[in-house]
């Protein structure tokens, strides 16, 4: 369902549907309804679920994938009507986060988010169970088969104080690995090595860019999230100044909260640069709403304060005319082709231009 305009449905769907692909599905149909809020049981119309059952019929389509976050019982009911698996946009960007997770503390962010989904929802089983078996609570009672009641709520009980005894030891490791990341970063501050952050929509360009500003062999994907962990690589600038650069998590909308306080601290370590190199893709079909998403999200960690250089990629697939629109719109921005490599030396001299020049620093040894 939408209550939005047609146009920014259909990009969602556009983007939900890149994001299915990149989790390794294939998507057959699109389907939309506009309404001013879901139904609360079927999250689209009770109607439109016959649409959506007949759709599936003829597609022969195995999964269904809502744009938005199901509760557990319209996922369930969801599930019931349509007679196949149902997926929320959340458990679709959990898993595609998990895939793609690769160092040590991004995986256990990962992990860490998807329980944090799991939990309430093994709620929602459980009170199904309760019902089904009659039970109002705890302490057994009328029409409570003690018996059938009893397992199950320990069952449930028990996986739930494992899911939060998990939870609580991942939230120990992630806090003693970003200890460790910042005494790494305090050596870079001491060391006044000026840091550089490429942030930027989910499939902008920023590992392409990294790759053409340094040389750097990091894996460029036409996937959504082909980059979760930061990868850090240092230039020198023509006049010998050493630098870093760091391509940061891809942002999206809609990024379910799990993942937004899961990545907190990788996204905070934007805060910590000297220059964000803002890249935006120049033949999106709405590349002024990326933006505005990006910028959201760099505010949320505190990292609007920082310079930031706007650069337009994919020139080379943009129309003519939409780039015009965009220099009149961002007329300080670099515009840019990360596969033909034009305007790279432009975004070169404009991020050394604004690197802050190291402060003198004096070391004395005593003897
Ligand atoms: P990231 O998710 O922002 O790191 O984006 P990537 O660097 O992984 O690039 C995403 C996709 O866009 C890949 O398929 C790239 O080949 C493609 N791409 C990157 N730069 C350009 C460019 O300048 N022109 C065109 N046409 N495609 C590009």
């Amino acid at each position: 369902w939408t209550e939005g305009t047609q146009t920014d449905a259909e990009n969602s769907l556009t983007e939900l549907a890149a994001l299915a692909e990149t989790a390794g599905s294939q998507v057959l149909e699109g389907l939309i309804q506009r309404r001013t809020r879901p139904d609360p049981a079927t999250y689209i119309g009770r109607g439109k679920v016959d649409d959506l059952g007949s759709v599936v019929f003829s597609a022969g389509a195995d999964t269904v994938i809502c744009d938005g976050e199901l509760s557990p019982s319209q996922l369930r009911n969801l599930e019931q009507r349509t007679k196949v698996k149902v997926v929320d946009r959340t458990a679709l960007i959990l898993d595609i986060f998990a895939q793609h997770a690769k160092s040590k503390e991004g995986r256990a962010q990962v992990e860490l988010a998807q329980l944090e989904y799991l939990l309430p929802r093994l709620r929602g089983w459980g009170e199904t169970l309760s019902r089904q078996t009659g039970g109002s609570g705890r302490g057994g009672g009328a029409g409570g088969g003690v018996g059938v009641r009893g397992p199950g709520e320990t069952k449930l009980e028990t996986d739930r104080r494992r899911i939060r005894h998990r939870i609580a030891r991942l939230r120990r490791e992630i806090k003693a690995m970003r200890t460790v990341r910042e005494t790494k970063r305090a050596r870079r501050t001491r060391n006044a090595v000026p840091a550089v952050a490429i942030a930027g929509y989910t499939n902008a360009g920023k590992s392409s860019l990294l790759n053409r500003l340094t040389g750097a062999g990091v894996l460029v994907e036409d996937a959504l999230f082909a980059t979760l962990d930061p990868t850090t690589r240092r230039s020198t600038t023509a006049d010998g100044r050493v630098y870093t650069l760091s391509d940061t998590v891809g942002f999206v909308r809609h990024l379910p909260h799990q993942i937004v306080e899961a990545f907190r601290s990788t996204l905070e370590e934007v805060a910590e640069a000297d220059l964000v190199v803002h890249v935006v893709d120049g033949a999106h079909p709405d590349p002024q709403e990326q933006v505005r998403a990006v910028r959201e999200v760099l505010g949320e960690v505190g990292a609007d304060r920082l310079p930031e250089l706007l650069v337009v990629n994919k020139t080379d697939a943009a129309d003519e005319e939409t780039l015009l629109h965009l220099k009149r719109l961002w007329p300080e921005a670099i515009f840019v082709s990360a596969h033909r490599g034009s305007g790279i030396d432009d975004l070169r001299a404009a991020i050394e231009q604004r690197l802050p020049r190291p402060a003198v620093e004096l070391r004395v040894v005593l003897p």
